[in-house]
């Protein structure tokens, strides 16, 4: 980079210090700073790699004379710091910005609303699996630049949020993914759902002649993005229609390629998650991989936990821990999803939801509706019209003892909460644990009579508190 010598990194998450690290490697002379604690191995990391750096404070001294400016997804650009630094016209950009300009790899970037670590992670899955020396990275909580300045390889799968985005302006994919946008997070996009489409459409800004864009040909918003955001020619458009996965079909296929296989053996269902593996295998093929591979692939992976994930069987019933669906549109999939009857937990911080899309699935699936937050006033008047059965509960023992008293043999109880979490856990992951925790407890006091220590000592996510929750 041209006249850039001093680099100052804000934020000593894992995006922070993976750019750091890269920074050094790279001649740079950097300084990192945090305005909270940072986390021990993080610190052993900036020490092991020569990193100056400080903690709990931000000396402006050392910050507003950078030549470049990397910053954490999670700082807001609205940060007095942040103005500060613009007014100084100094360039703020994101780690995978910056890293992208120190490697060789295929970069494939997945973005949406929902979806993007399901995608990311099958697609990363799908690579590994065909043997290709293939690295995961992103949003999904392990730095790009760290990887790109310790163990390269030929290709990355880069989950990429739209707070990301917002900071980059050169980083074009070779393959770009979009999978949907539905309202979130819109407190950091002044309210305006425009804005949110605008950083969605940032992922190819760049792209040019027969580069491949995979979109969802249905999403509206995405249909706007093309109208308004879009200026690129000769990009490779491959729309998937999300629409056309209603239709019940014993055979799984992508559109554009020659895929197919039986759908029974994929392992994951719903028809989200159908969506989420024709985007992957698309991607796959644009690297040739052969179609026998990407089926092993998709019979074996496993998904990450806190999506749709089966927990247990407590007499007869099933729980399922969607702790992850934070919004409605998530939640939309996973109650379509459902093939058995249901009593739902929802709650937490209400994103300005509007519910109203779920009124037909509450109608014809949900047996009894738990609300798990502090206040609900809001799931209480949205459904009150919809449904007669709507309890509320404090904590997550509650949640599951309410919903085990309406539920009935044969039935689901699926926390599925439409909201963030931090009004009563730390963070979405907090949350489904602790579901799990009352589960396995009740669990182990019905069969072996064994009280289970409750011991909540989850370990939080150091990563950038990025757009988890
Ligand atoms: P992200 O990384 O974008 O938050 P995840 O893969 O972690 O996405 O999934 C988050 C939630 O969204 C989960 O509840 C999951 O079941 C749901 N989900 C996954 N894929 C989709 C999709 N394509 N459309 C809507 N919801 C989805």
């Amino acid at each position: 980079m041209k006249d850039v010598n001093y680099i100052v990194v804000l934020g000593g998450g894992e995006s922070g210090v993976g750019a750091a690290v890269l920074a050094v490697a790279k001649g740079y002379r950097v300084f990192l700073s945090d305005s909270g604690i940072i986390n021990d191995s993080y610190k052993n990391d900036l020490i092991k790699h020569n990193v100056e750096f400080e903690e709990n404070r931000h000396s402006e001294e050392k910050i507003l004379n950078a030549d470049l400016l990397i910053k954490s997804p999670g700082i807001p650009d609205k940060a007095p710091l942040i103005q500060k630094l613009k007014a100084n016209g100094v360039s703020i950009i994101d780690e995978l910005e910056f890293a992208c300009q120190f490697t060789e790899a295929k970069l494939i970037a997945v973005t949406g609303s929902n979806g993007k670590t399901t995608t990311a992670r099958l697609l990363y899955h799908i690579l590994d699996h065909a043997g290709l020396n293939v690295g995961l990275a992103g949003n999904i909580g392990f730095s790009f630049a760290k990887q790109v300045a310790l163990s390269n390889k030929d290709v990355f799968v880069l989950e990429v949020s739209s707070f990301q985005l917002d900071s980059m302006f050169a980083f074009n994919p070779d393959v770009a993914v979009l999978l949907n946008i539905t309202p979130d997070h819109l407190d950091r996009y002044d309210n305006e759902m425009d804005n949110y489409i605008a950083s969605k459409f940032r992922i190819v800004q760049n792209m040019s002649a027969n580069q491949p864009f995979i979109f969802n040909a249905d999403d509206e918003n995405i249909k706007r993005g093309f109208t308004e955001f879009f200026q690129r020619d000769n990009v490779s458009l491959q729309g998937l229609s999300i629409e056309d996965l209603m239709q019940e079909s014993e055979t799984f296929s992508v559109p554009g390629t020659d895929f197919n296989m039986n759908r029974n053996d994929l392992s994951l269902n719903g028809r989200h998650n159908l969506f989420n593996m024709q985007c992957a295998v698309l991607a796959a093929k644009h690297l040739d991989v052969d179609n026998n591979l990407i089926e092993q692939a998709l019979m074996s992976f496993e998904n990450d936990a806190h999506r749709l994930e089966k927990v247990i069987n407590i007499n007869n019933v099933e729980y399922i821990n969607d702790s992850k669906a934070t919004n409605v549109d998530a939640v939309f999939y996973a109650l379509e999803s459902m093939t058995k009857n249901i009593v739902w937990i929802v709650g937490g911080v209400d994103k300005g939801n509007d519910y109203s899309l779920l009124f037909p699935l509450v109608k014809d699936k949900v047996r009894a509706i738990v609300c798990l937050g502090i206040d609900n006033s809001k799931i209480f008047e949205a459904f009150k019209d919809v449904h007669e059965i709507i309890l509320e509960a404090r904590s997550v023992n509650e949640a599951v003892k309410i919903a085990s008293l309406y539920a009935e043999p044969g039935d689901a109880v699926l926390l599925s909460p439409a909201c963030a979490s931090f009004d009563l856990f730390k963070n979405y992951k907090d949350r489904g644990d602790r579901f799990k925790a009352v589960l396995l407890q009740q669990h182990k006091m019905m069969t072996e009579g064994i009280e289970v220590e409750m011991n909540f000592k989850f370990k939080i996510n150091p990563v950038d508190n990025n757009s988890d929750d």
